[in-house]
């Protein structure tokens, strides 16, 4: 049987009823891996011992007649900045390039609780800062639809192995939209919650105030089982809320769309936008309609014209803080010097990557007295402004429909000497997070050139089902995204 073409639901319920071992589901995984690496480097770590070792224990759970949880020998990918005990976790960079950590992350423990087997660690743009995972001190990866072209970032690697047929499910993180980008360059389904919806513990952190994990899938039912198992309170998290999670497999397979408002928002189509993009947003809307949704458009004037600035001067702020701790003391690398500050100049300068460190200087820089008022304190303001423009949306719809990222992917090292065009990659998506609001990636087709298209979708504050709602009718009418196989590879 083919594994990698398998979703999550069915490899889980073929294992518990004891068709197929774990052992020979996790082997298929890291057949695949063995065979479509070289050209992806979509992993930091493969973590083959492990994953064999995890397997068994399935294996051996489904023997003694115990239940071995809704992921049972589900092969999974983490993102290399979730922390996996006694596995290096590196967040793509070389500070960090041998750090192993004493614990695992919440999300981990999670997923193996839940019968998951993780078989890698994902590659990154460094810190989860960048759009395209070249940022990453272990090399680019390249995306499994084109591999000329990159896969998105930060989490290119998780959106990429999951496209590749790697695993059926991944973890990423999100911030200003490194989940939701990749999804939409790779073309499978990616999904960030709201914020505090899901425990951090075990998240090494770029931006604490924006920082939200979430799954990629190829298949609304995957997304939905992942949700399920990872999203829970969690005291070690002081933002993770302790309200009553909805299941979100149950607003997979009856999702209740007749009579919602969905919101089409002007200044986003009338911007620059690929042409297979926009017909992707039409074809999206009128799907709703046959399903009985209303279409209405909305503004959102200041989030389109102040996220990405806002987002550029908060962002690194808070990275600037959560990076200071990295001197090459307590962790991994260190640059070894005559004494203690040129320790840490020379351990930073050469542990971290050029983008890092323009966004250490950019943080350090609005934060700095004189500056902190007119930039920091200026763009907590436009912040709370955007908060507000989307709770006004709000009030007249149910769910935002709009563009994932302006363009379709690019090539590799297309935008790498121009920062700005890369950070305009996530013009859509920043404001989501600014909001805490939870936004998702439904794949919506693939172009006659195999690039895929996709449209976001945004709801309010912990209405995630929602979401998850609405993707299992476009999902009905565009298909599930398919393995990348074939000339693409
Ligand atoms: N691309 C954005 C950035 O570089 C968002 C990254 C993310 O969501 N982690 O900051």
């Amino acid at each position: 049987m083919r594994y990698e073409l398998m979703d999550a639901s069915s490899i889980a319920s073929a294992v518990t009823r004891g068709e197929v071992s774990a052992v020979e589901a996790v082997s298929a995984s890291l057949d695949r891996i063995g065979r479509l690496e070289p050209r992806l480097n979509a992993l930091i770590t493969v973590m083959e011992e492990r994953a064999l070792e995890r397997a068994a224990y399935v294996d051996g759970q489904v023997a003694s007649g115990c239940d071995p949880g809704p992921l049972a020998g589900v092969p999974v990918v983490v993102k290399d900045n979730m922390c996996t005990r006694g596995v290096r976790t590196t967040c793509g960079s070389r500070i960090l390039g041998d750090w192993k950590p004493p614990y695992d992350a919440a999300v981990v423990e999670l997923f193996e609780k839940a019968g998951a087997v993780i078989v890698g660690k994902s590659n990154m743009d460094e810190f989860a800062m960048g759009s395209s995972t070249e940022h990453s001190y272990f090399g680019p990866a390249s995306n499994p639809r084109d591999i000329s072209r990159v896969p998105g970032g930060s989490s290119g690697g998780s959106a990429a192995s999951a496209a590749a047929g790697y695993v059926p499910i991944a973890l990423g993180s999100d911030t200003g939209g490194s989940i939701r980008q990749p999804a939409a360059f790779c073309g499978v389904h990616g999904l960030k919650p709201t914020y505090g919806m899901v425990s951090r513990w075990g998240l090494v952190a770029f931006a604490s105030s924006l920082d939200q994990i979430g799954p990629f899938g190829r298949s609304v039912g995957d997304i939905a089982l992942a949700m399920d198992v990872i999203s829970s309170h969690d005291p070690r998290d002081s933002t993770c809320s302790r309200r009553e999670r909805p299941s979100f497999r149950d607003g997979a397979s009856s999702p209740a769309v007749k009579g919602m408002r969905i919101g089409i928002v002007r200044e986003f189509l009338e911007g620059p936008l690929d042409p297979s993009l926009k017909r992707s947003i039409e074809g999206t809307a009128s799907v709703l309609v046959s399903s009985g949704c209303a279409i209405v458009e909305v503004s959102l004037e200041e989030s389109a014209s102040f996220g990405l600035p806002c987002y550029y001067i908060i962002a690194p702020a808070e990275a600037s803080s959560n990076l200071a701790r990295f001197d090459g003391v307590r962790y991994g690398f260190r640059e070894e010097a005559p004494d203690l500050v040129s320790q840490f100049t020379r351990t930073r300068s050469s542990g971290f990557g050029e983008e890092v460190k323009r966004r250490i200087l950019t943080g350090t820089f609005v934060l700095s007295s004189g500056y902190y008022d007119a930039y920091y304190l200026t763009a907590l303001k436009v912040r709370k402004r955007i908060c507000e423009e989307f709770d006004r949306a709000f009030r007249s719809v149910d769910v935002i429909l709009m563009p994932v990222a302006p363009s379709l992917p690019f090539r590799k090292g297309d935008l790498l000497d121009d920062p700005i065009s890369m950070y305009m990659s996530d013009v859509f998506t920043l404001p989501v997070n600014l909001a805490g609001l939870p936004g998702m990636t439904v794949f919506t087709g693939l172009e006659p050139s195999g690039l895929p298209t996709s449209v976001q979708l945004v709801a309010p504050r912990w209405q995630d089902r929602r979401l998850i709602e609405c993707a299992a009718v476009i999902e009905e009418r565009f298909g599930c995204p398919p393995v990348a196989e074939g000339g693409a590879l």
